[in-house]
C-alpha cells in the first residue's frame, strides 16, 4: 500500500506548506476512499460468506498469528523499548487465539436464524430474525496492546462475515508494519487490509462511510471520532478508558488485595485500559496496604531497570506525563511512596511504581486516567462511602472488589455502574471469552468479544413471511362492519 508514511506534516504555517499539507490530506482521503471502495465492491459482489467460509477465515487468522508469534513479541519489544515477552504472549497472542477458538466453537449457533412469534391475528404467517453481515467494518486501535486491540475486533467482524479495514496506532509503528504484513500474507486485499500512517491518516480514516466503526482509545478522541462517523451515520463502538477503582473490603486481607492490585497495576507497567487506577481502602489500613504493595512488587520484580519482565513506558512524552503527575501531587502535599529502591530510568523509560497517599481531589492523579505505574490510595469509612465515592465520578471501564461477604458483593454490584467487574481479582474478566467487553458512558459504548461481539458486527434483520391464505385483506379500506366487530372485540367499546 502506498499510504502514507511520508506525507507532509502539519507543522508549519506558510501558505506554500499549507497548500502542500492540504494536497497531502486530499491524497490521503482519495487513496483511503479508493481502498474502502475496493472492499465495498467486493462485499457487494460476493454477498455474505457462509459458515464454512467464515471458519476458513478464522483458521487463516489463527495460523497467521501463530506463525508470527515470535515476530509479534519482537516488534512489541522494539516499540516499547522493553515489553515483557510473556505479557506479549499472554495479552496479545493468547487472547486473540482464545477469541478465535471461542468464535469457531459457537459460530454455528450464533449464525442460526431465530424464529419469532407471530400474533394469532396474522397466523398462519411466519416471522424470524436472520443474521446478516454489516459489510465493511473499520477498526482504529491504540498502542498499548496494539496486536490484541486490532485483531480481537477483527475476529468478531470476520465471524460475522464482514470485510475489515484496520488502522493501528502510529505510536507502535513496528507493530503496525507487522500487522500489515501478517494481514497481507493471510487475506485477500479486498477482504482485510491495514492502513498505516499518522494522525492525518487516522483522521481521514474516521470519515470513511463504514458500515460500522470500532474505535479504541481515549475519551477525548472518541468524541472526535464519533462526530466524524456521524457525518455518514456510521454506527460506532467506542472502547475508551477512565479511572477504574479497586475497593478493598473491611474484612479482606490487605496482603492478598495488594498482591492482586499490584499484579494488575504492573502488567504492561500500568498501561492498560482496565488497570486499577486508584484503590479505596478502609480507614486506618492505608499504611499496611502500602507495605503489602511494596512486598508484592518486590516478589514479582526483584529489579526494575534490567528486568525483562517489567515493561517500559511507551515513549518520552508519556514518561514525562507520568513524572509530571507525581511532581504535581507532591507539590500539593501528597505523600509519595516509592515501591523500589531503584530510581526511575528515563533513558530506558523504566518507571518503578509509586503510591500516592493523601492526594488532593483536584490533582492530576485524581482527575486524569493514570495509564502507568502510579497508584493513589484513598481511604473510606464505610462501604457506603466507598460506593458513593465511585458513583460521584464518571462510570469506569472496570471495577475491582476485594470482599468475601456475599451481601456486600451484591450491594457493590447493584449500586455501582461500570463496564465490567472482577471480584477478588484484577483484569481477568477481559480474559473470559464468553463475557462481552465494553464500557459505559465516558468509558465507552457498545461491546465486543463473545456472542455480543458477533452481534455488534451483525445486522439482525427482521423478516415477515406472509402465507398464501391470510386475513389481512380485512385491514384495508373500505372498512366494513367485520373490522368494526373485530376492533370492538380487541379494544372494547
Ligand atoms: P488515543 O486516543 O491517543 O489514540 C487512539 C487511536 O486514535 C490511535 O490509533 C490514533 O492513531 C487514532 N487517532 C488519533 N487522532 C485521531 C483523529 N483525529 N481521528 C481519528 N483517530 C485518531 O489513545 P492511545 O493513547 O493510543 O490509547 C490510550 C487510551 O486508550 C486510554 O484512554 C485507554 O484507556 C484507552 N484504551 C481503551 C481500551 C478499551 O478496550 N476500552 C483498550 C486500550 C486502551
Amino acid at each position: 500500500m502506498s499510504l502514507v508514511e511520508n506525507v507532509a506534516r502539519n507543522d508549519a504555517e506558510s501558505p506554500a506548506v499549507a497548500a502542500r499539507t492540504s494536497d497531502a490530506s486530499g491524497r490521503i482521503r482519495t487513496e483511503l476512499s479508493a481502498l474502502f471502495g475496493r472492499l465495498k465492491a467486493a462485499q457487494q459482489k460476493s454477498g455474505a460468506p457462509d459458515y464454512d467460509a467464515r471458519i476458513h477465515h478464522l483458521n487463516k487468522l489463527e495460523r497467521g498469528v501463530l506463525a508470527r508469534k515470535h515476530d509479534i513479541a519482537k516488534v512489541l519489544g522494539l516499540d516499547f523499548g522493553n515489553r515483557s515477552k510473556h505479557e506479549s504472549f499472554i495479552a496479545e497472542v493468547m487472547l486473540v487465539l482464545n477469541e478465535i477458538k471461542h468464535a469457531r466453537t459457537h459460530l454455528h449457533e450464533w449464525m442460526e436464524t431465530d424464529p419469532r412469534e407471530v400474533s394469532w391475528m396474522f397466523m398462519p404467517a411466519r416471522a424470524e430474525v436472520i443474521m446478516q453481515p454489516l459489510g465493511v467494518v473499520g477498526v482504529i486501535s491504540p498502542w498499548n496492546y496494539p496486536v490484541q486491540l486490532a485483531l480481537a475486533p477483527l475476529v468478531g467482524a470476520l465471524a460475522a462475515g464482514n470485510r475489515v479495514l484496520l488502522k493501528p496506532s502510529e505510536l507502535a509503528p513496528n507493530t503496525a508494519n507487522l500487522l500489515n504484513e501478517l494481514v497481507r500474507e493471510t487475506f485477500a486485499e479486498d477482504h482485510v487490509a491495514v492502513v498505516t500512517g499518522g494522525v492525518d491518516v487516522a483522521e481521514a480514516f474516521s470519515h470513511l462511510p463504514f458500515d460500522h466503526l470500532v474505535f479504541t482509545g481515549s475519551a477525548c478522541l472518541g468524541k472526535i471520532v464519533m462526530k466524524a462517523a456521524a457525518e455518514n451515520l456510521v454506527p460506532v463502538t467506542l472502547e475508551l478508558g477512565g479511572k477504574s477503582p479497586a475497593i478493598v473490603g473491611e474484612g479482606y486481607s490487605v496482603a492478598q488485595a495488594a498482591q492482586k492490585v499490584m499484579m494488575g497495576k504492573c502488567f504492561n507497567a500500568g498501561q492498560t485500559c482496565i488497570a486499577p487506577d486508584y484503590v479505596l481502602v478502609p480507614k486506618g489500613r492505608a499504611d499496611a496496604f502500602a507495605e503489602e504493595c511494596r512486598a508484592a512488587f518486590k516478589e514479582m520484580y526483584p529489579t526494575v531497570t534490567e528486568n525483562p519482565d517489567y515493561t517500559s513506558i511507551i515513549n518520552n512524552l508519556h514518561y514525562e506525563r507520568l513524572q509530571s503527575y507525581l511532581k504535581e501531587a507532591r507539590d500539593h502535599g501528597a505523600k509519595l511512596v516509592e515501591l523500589s529502591t531503584e530510581s526511575p530510568n528515563p533513558s530506558a523509560r523504566k518507571m518503578p511504581p509509586v503510591l500516592v497517599m493523601n492526594a488532593q481531589e483536584g490533582s492530576l492523579v485524581m482527575q486524569e486516567e493514570i495509564f502507568g505505574p502510579i497508584l493513589p490510595i484513598v481511604t473510606y469509612e464505610s462501604m457506603g462511602d466507598a460506593i458513593e465515592y465511585v458513583n460521584r465520578r464518571p462510570h469506569p471501564l472496570a471495577l475491582y472488589l476485594f470482599e468475601y461477604d456475599h451481601s456486600r458483593i451484591d450491594r457493590v454490584l447493584r449500586e455501582t455502574i461500570s463496564g465490567g467487574v472482577s471480584v477478588n481479582e484484577t483484569m481477568l474478566h477481559i480474559a473470559q471469552t464468553d463475557l462481552p467487553f465494553g464500557g459505559i458512558g465516558p468509558s465507552g459504548m457498545g461491546q465486543y468479544h463473545a456472542r455480543e461481539g458477533f452481534e455488534t458486527f451483525t445486522k439482525k434483520k427482521s423478516v415477515f413471511y406472509q402465507s398464501r391464505i391470510n386475513s389481512t385483506g380485512l385491514l384495508k379500506p373500505p372498512y366494513r362492519s367485520r373490522i368494526d366487530f373485530m376492533l370492538k372485540f380487541l379494544l372494547g367499546k
